[in-house]
């Protein structure tokens, strides 16, 4: 038995000649493709060596060959090392020299730069090309692949082996592997599945990245175990999105895709008559954008909650009221408690601490960290996650923002987010961060970063006279600085660790 794949095709067995994927161009994959492509390409990984637990990296573009590149990987009995495109040769240096893959697969273009450092851990290195509107990629890794493995039958593995290896994205610091078994996938996909209500007649919009949990394992897996259909689009783009929401009942983006969509007047109600359900995850969804979409599409979009070590902790309710502002219930299966950081003592509903969760989705700790692992890891399986929350009078579960980014000035916590929030309330402004950054007297100053609409105008009187009457003392930027947009990664999310680095040296 191979634990992951058995539970994903289970979901369709009987549908195969039901389609699996549009491609564009009007290619299309059904079932009956992606399980014959995946053994073909677990097939080929075995023949390049590849044996039970060997890592298989790729830094490739988004195409369905890729999808099938980490399917053929688990079939094989390997673990999948997806790499953020964006990483740098230097970068990926890093990541080869802590997986020690067998295989690295990367864009021809990478090759030359690439072959020295993974032939530097005896990686051997292959190539697949980018998927234009659904075209075949270039790269000799699809001349080793067989042109056919009827037989194949997967290499057998348990559920707590390791099904990939996904780095985080490096918001707070270096990325670390999670190490994330056969079931922690499997048990996630089938509890998504259940919670968001996905059959065989949905048709989800993929324009996300498959690089990440979001784009490879909340939207991939859930539709796999449930015989669906996939708009498979190698990126984001808003034209192609407005033309395939009357044919798709489902859409899984980050806030950003929901910011841009809300930026084109084509969206509206009729537009997304057909659609069921709008998630949004990742990256915190503004609850003015939340409102926004409602009052033109007429649909509350679900914001759930996850991270690259758990897959997804928790989600607004499918039926019930999805609040903005929050990120709703923990998932069927999961346990989540709120604590306080410096001693682990349970805290109470409407108290800020701590977000610690615990499941079956609970990553199995970090690739070769184990003092890492064993400080956010707890030996009874409560999981660290670094993410500041509580739980609302009605029990959904609030961020609050991430521990490293809570600022303490002269003694007092200030969290960012209530004091961002604030900020964007006032005219003119369109988004804001809100940092910390070293000061001689308080430890730490408040340091706003606000994005102004173009040609408003704003002076920092405009931004620090209304929070005068709204905030504290001591929760007031002591300084604000104007900019025109936040430095955000590929996931939508703020890079503050950077703007901290940028204005560091605000008070001398
Ligand atoms: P690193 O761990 O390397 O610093 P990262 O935490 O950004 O990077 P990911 O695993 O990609 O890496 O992101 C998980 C984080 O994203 C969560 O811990 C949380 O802070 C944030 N996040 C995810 N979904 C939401 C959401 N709906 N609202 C607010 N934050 C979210
Ligand atoms: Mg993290």
């Amino acid at each position: 038995a191979n634990h992951l794949i058995d539970g994903l095709w289970a979901g369709f067995a009987g549908r195969e000649p039901a389609v699996f994927a549009e491609l564009g161009d009007g290619r299309h994959y059904t079932y009956a493709d992606l399980n014959a492509v995946s053994a073909r390409f677990a097939a080929g990984l075995i023949e390049l060596g590849v044996r039970p637990g060997d890592r298989v990296a790729a830094q490739v573009e988004k195409s369905i060959e890729a999808l099938m590149l980490y399917l053929g990987t688990v079939r094989a009995g390997g673990v999948f090392l997806p790499l953020n495109t964006a990483y740098t040769p230097a970068e990926i240096g890093y990541f080869v020299g802590d997986a020690e893959p067998r295989l690295l697969v990367c864009d021809p273009a990478r090759a030359e730069a690439l072959r020295p450092i993974a032939e530097g851990v005896g990686a051997r290195v292959e190539t697949l090309g980018g998927s234009k509107g659904g075209s075949v990629p270039e790269g000799s890794l699809l001349g080793l692949i067989p042109d056919e493995a009827e037989g194949f039958s997967n290499v057998p593995r348990g559920p707590d082996d390791l099904a990939a290896i996904l780095y985080t994205s490096g918001t707070t610091g270096r990325s670390k592997g999670a190490m994330l078994s056969h079931d922690n996938l499997l048990s996630n996909a089938k509890v998504l599945a259940k919670t968001w209500r996905f059959t065989g007649d949905d048709v989800l919009i993929h324009a996300l990245p498959i690089f990440h949990t979001h784009g490879l394992f909340v939207a991939s897996n859930t539709v796999i175990a449930t015989a669906g259909r996939l708009i498979w689009m190698e990126k984001f783009d808003v034209d192609a999105v407005v033309a395939a929401l009357p044919r798709a009942t489902a859409m899984m983006g980050v806030p950003t895709f929901y910011t841009r969509l809300l930026a084109d007047p084509r969206l509206d109600r009729g537009l997304t008559r057909d659609m069921r359900l709008f998630i949004s995850g990742s990256a915190p969804l503004l609850a003015e954008t939340h409102r926004q979409w409602q009052e033109r599409t007429g649909h509350a979009i679900l914001e759930r909650y996850g991270m690259t070590e758990c897959s997804m902790n928790t989600s607004n309710p499918y039926d019930g009221e999805r609040r903005a502002g929050t990120v709703g219930f923990p998932l069927e299966g999961v346990e989540l408690r709120i604590t306080e950081p410096e001693t682990g003592r349970a805290l109470q509903q409407g108290e800020i601490g701590m977000i610690e969760v615990r499941g079956p989705n609970i990553f199995k700790g970090y690739w070769r960290m184990p003092e890492k692992t064993a400080e956010e890891l707890r030996a009874d399986g409560w999981f660290i996650t670094g993410d500041l929350g509580m739980i609302d009078d009605r029990g959904y579960v609030v961020i609050v923002g991430r521990g490293k980014d809570l600022i303490i000035t002269g003694g007092f916590n200030v969290y960012p987010k209530e004091v961002e929030g604030e900020i964007d309330r006032i005219p003119g402004v369109v988004e804001s961060a809100v940092i910390g950054v070293p000061h001689p007297d308080f430890g730490e100053g408040v340091v706003a970063v606000v994005v102004p609409e173009t040609g408003a105008g704003l002076s920092e009187k405009d931004i620090l006279g209304p929070l005068a009457e709204r905030l504290a003392k001591f929760k007031q930027p002591k300084r604000v600085i104007f900019a025109e947009a936040l430095p955000r990664n590929t996931m939508g999310k703020v890079q503050k660790k950077e703007l901290r680095d940028q204005h560091a040296g605000t008070f001398g």
